[in-house]
């Protein structure tokens, strides 16, 4: 009796292979993630340590060795000025996290093979630390940048960890550089926080990192919310996009921005501030540069909307101040204006400006914060956004001033997260 080894294909159960599915799995294969135990790769069983804020080694500055410049002077170089501290924490496959350091801020060193530098194996994180009118230091709503970090480090297969540990490190340097960084003395100011997580694993081949690191910097950024006579956005080339459903673009990872700057330089060559980047044969508008973008319009029928696109095809980024703005327009504005999350394209913006329906515009992101928009042009179209309170719509005056007040303390607010400061 022979045995045929070819037999007819089995059907396999039913297994899910979306990237939905592919990204619910990796959630699930990190162990403990909740408890900050053990967290690491995706690698279920193991009991390796997880990443732990409490094990934090501290290592001092000289604190007399560099003066902090004032925000002009910081702002005006070519390099960006850090705090006098960084953070790090390194992480190894078969080791799982080690303990974080917050030591002198300075040079990485990598090897020329690191995973980072061929694949992008690349994420980050902007917030900001702001120095209340009350004198206390404060960070906007940073579990959610914890988070957000979490999801991009996993879908890029770089390691796991408990983003309540992240958001602890992130304190940790605020409360030993906040003193000296953002003195009291300067009330109304901030400093920007960049957390960013690379694969260092030194071997070529495209394949997940069994090697990473963590590392938070803190440091000065010019402000850019109110450009003079607001900011101008170009639309993007008509043969490029920023993301794609199926893509990325929702993920804070390195590789959706470097390749943007190409349509960017060209747009700030012919004086405009950011790309507003359209999607599909449609139009749809998604976000405006490396923030999320909102219009203010009456529809035909003549209800007042805020708008905005919607997160659920994966192509914007799950902006931390985009939420705030909805969240807070729904909350403060529901008896004038209706908030809507939907696809909308530029034939419809258009339309609106014909017929004299735009209202206002506003890009919202931690690093241009509510920044007021004036025009858009598309291809043989300028758009003139009225701008009724002189250097911003009325609207966006105060869903900004609100946000505003939050962050430097003037509205007691769960959002608005105090950092308790060494001295
Ligand atoms: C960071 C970012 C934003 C803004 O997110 P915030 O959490 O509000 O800072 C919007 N779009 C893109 C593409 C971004 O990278």
């Amino acid at each position: 009796m022979t045995q045929t080894s070819t037999t007819v294909p089995q059907k396999r159960s039913a297994e899910d292979l979306t990237s939905t599915a592919m990204e619910q799995q990796q959630v699930a294969k990190q162990p403990a993630l909740a408890n900050g135990e053990a967290n690491g790769h995706a690698n279920g069983a193991s009991a390796l340590p997880g990443l732990d804020a409490s094990k934090l080694i501290i290592t001092r500055a000289d604190p007399t060795a560099r003066a902090v410049p004032d925000e002009a002077t910081a702002c005006s170089g070519t390099e960006t000025i850090c705090t006098d501290h960084m953070i790090t924490a390194t992480w190894k496959a078969s080791s799982g996290w080690s303990a974080p350091e917050l030591k002198p801020y300075g040079p990485l060193t990598l090897m020329p093979t690191a995973s980072v530098l061929h694949y992008a194996t690349e994420c980050f994180e902007g917030l900001k630390a702001y120095r209340g009118h009350d004198g206390r230091l404060r960070l906007f709503r940073p579990d959610r940048n914890a988070e957000r970090m979490l999801m991009s480090t996993l879908r890029i297969s770089l390691p796991g960890f408990d983003p309540r540990e992240l958001e602890k490190l992130i304190v940790a340097l605020m409360a030993v550089d906040g003193p000296k960084w953002l003195p009291r003395s300067r009330p109304g100011s901030f400093l920007y926080l960049r957390p960013a997580i690379i694969g260092t694993h030194p071997q070529l081949g495209v394949q997940a990192p069994r090697e990473a690191l963590l590392f938070i910097t803190a440091s000065f950024m010019p402000r850019m919310d109110s450009p003079p006579g607001g900011m101008r956005l170009h639309t993007n080339p008509e043969d490029m996009i920023r993301a794609w459903v199926g893509g990325f673009g929702y993920a804070k990872v390195g590789a959706n921005y470097g390749p943007s700057l190409l349509a960017t330089n060209e747009a700030r060559e012919r004086g405009f501030g950011q790309i507003l980047w359209l999607y599909g044969p449609e139009g749809y508008c998604t976000e405006a540069g490396a923030s999320n973008f909102f219009i203010v319009w009456r529809t035909r029928e003549g209800a007042l909307q805020l708008v905005t696109a919607p997160l659920d095809d994966k192509l914007i980024l799950d902006g931390v101040t985009r939420r705030s703005v909805v969240e807070l327009a729904r909350e403060r504005l529901k008896d004038e204006l209706e908030v809507v999350e939907r696809k909308y394209t530029i034939d419809e913006v258009l339309e609106a400006d014909r017929e004299g329906r735009l209202i206002e515009a506003f890009t919202a992101g931690t690093a241009f914060f509510i920044c007021p928009v004036s025009q858009i042009r598309h291809r043989d179209y300028d758009i003139h956004i009225p701008m009724v309170k002189g250097e911003s719509g009325q609207y966006t005056a105060k869903i900004k001033g609100w946000m505003s007040d939050i962050m430097y303390g003037k509205e007691e607010h769960p959002w608005g997260v105090v950092v308790q400061e060494e001295q």
